[in-house]
């Protein structure tokens, strides 16, 4: 009910009670109306008066009742900026603010503290953001596009200081497709950027541990998980495996990180350069003989290079250029066409007899001995342990019967203790040839062949030359 309405209300209800004044029946019924109005009329006055008001909504839901919609306005634009505040990004409220025309009683319209209050409890906001999105996936939501570019940055650190190889850093990129997109998004919605960081390192298999054990190798761990100890080294490459101990942390897989740092570095570096080997054929010499007639020489190179490197593992290498500093040296080689003769020394040596080893070379007692003893009976064959000229036959001391074969290659070899000489110094003898029979003539205790083996006159251990 309104102001006007009450008054009139009065003025006719007076006008009533004048025309029934003498209306005896009905009096006492009057009376008591007057009484009634006059308790509602107190009333009125004790609450001051009605006026107009909005109702203020946000979305569906009243949240207050103000005079001005100003009131209500600055309210909401408070709550709006201090949320930006709050948050530090730019904030879109959801829902409208609406008003819807009310009547409101003296001062009961809603104090501003409780207006906010209402507003915040009911509003829902969203937060201006920016997605960072790897070949179509969303890794994360953050407030400010900055703060992807300092992500990507960061993954790109590592890979970007070529001091230790001693390169120049020309080119750095990423190898997959990366989207910045602008979305709106919950406050709760906003990622971590540690978090994400650790994210792209990781890379989608899930991160795989081992805690070494005493006792344990990188081979028994491998063993443990049906893996192979390479693919374990790759997935440690800070891991010694010499100083692995119990309580380390194996990685188990080999992270892919969600980003492959592309890096072009250009490298420059001194190339050897190998000389070429020309052989020319000449008919005077053996074709088991090769002769250098010009010695080759290496060259070298200035080499500029450009190496492409995977998150710092080296994919491929470019030469840009490369200058030669020093052109080799081609080395030119004569080889024989001649068959050469049987007797003519193979430049390796076969057992001489048959028999045990009956006495090796080396210290014996204060005495060196000289060569190795074969003792078999008397009569064994002894053969030419390699071609060559005989240069000694008879009876040489304590030797007793002996040969000796100068095998012209730097080698001699001498046969001795024989029973039997059946070759004369002078001849030349191959491979394997009957030379003489085992005996046991000269300082020996029983029948043996002493075999020795000399080498620019300098007696070596047979056993060493034997094949
Ligand atoms: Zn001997």
């Amino acid at each position: 009910m309104e102001k006007e309405s009450i008054k009139s209300y009065w003025n006719r209800f007076k006008a009533k009670v004048i025309d029934l004044k003498n209306d005896n029946k009905n009096f006492n019924k009057i009376m008591i109306s007057i009484a009634a109005v006059a308790v509602i009329a107190i009333s009125f006055s004790a609450v001051n008066t009605i006026t107009k008001a909005y109702s203020v909504s946000i979305g569906e839901d009243v949240v207050g009742t103000v005079k001005e919609k100003e009131e209500a306005l600055t309210v909401y634009d408070e709550v709006k900026k201090e949320l930006e505040d709050t948050y530090d990004a730019k904030i879109e409220l959801e829902d409208e603010i609406t008003f819807k025309k009310t009547n409101v009683f003296g001062d009961k319209d809603t104090d501003k503290e409780t207006l906010e209050k209402n507003i915040k409890k009911q509003i829902n906001f969203k937060v201006d953001g920016y997605a960072l999105v790897i070949e179509g996936e969303t890794i994360g939501v953050f407030k400010d596009s900055a703060e992807i570019e300092n992500i990507l940055e960061e993954v790109k650190k590592p890979y970007t200081d070529t001091k230790d190889r001693k390169s120049t850093l020309k080119e750095v990129k990423l190898l997959e497709n990366i989207d910045i997109q602008k979305v709106k998004a919950n406050i709760s919605d906003i990622s971590d950027t540690e978090e994400v960081l650790q994210k792209i390192k990781d890379g989608k298999e899930a991160k795989k541990t081992h805690i070494v054990e005493i006792g344990e190798s990188l081979w028994t761990i491998s063993m443990m998980y049906d893996t192979d100890v390479e693919k374990l080294i790759a997935a440690n490459p800070d891991v010694v495996p010499e100083d692995l101990k119990p309580g380390d942390e194996v990685n188990l897989i080999v992270p892919q990180p969600l980003l492959t740092v592309v890096t072009v570095e250009e490298v420059e570096y001194t190339k050897e350069l190998d000389y070429e080997v020309t052989v020319k054929e000449d008919e005077s010499m053996y074709n088991t003989q090769k002769k250098i007639i010009t010695k080759g020489t290496k060259g070298e190179a200035e080499v500029t290079a450009n190496e492409i490197r995977h998150n710092g593992v080296l994919v491929e290498k470019k030469v840009v250029n490369e200058v030669v500093v020093t052109k080799p040296r081609t080395e030119v080689v004569a080889k024989g066409t001649k068959e050469p003769p049987k007797t003519m020394a193979t430049g390796t040596f076969m057992m001489p007899t048959r028999g045990r080893l009956s006495s090796p070379y080396g210290n014996r007692g204060a005495r060196m001995h000289l060569g190795v003893d074969i003792a078999n009976s008397v009569g064994t064959s002894i053969y030419a342990a390699d071609g060559g000229k005989v240069v000694f036959t008879g009876y040489q001391g304590s030797y007793g019967y002996m040969i000796e074969i100068d095998h012209e290659n730097g080698y001699t070899t001498r046969y001795a203790h024989l029973s039997k000489i059946l070759v004369s110094s002078g001849t030349r003898v191959y491979k394997g040839q009957l030379i003489g029979k085992m005996g046991s003539t000269g300082n020996s205790t029983g029948p043996h062949l002493h075999f020795e083996v000399l080498k620019n006159g300098v007696n070596k251990n047979p056993a060493s030359y034997i094949y």
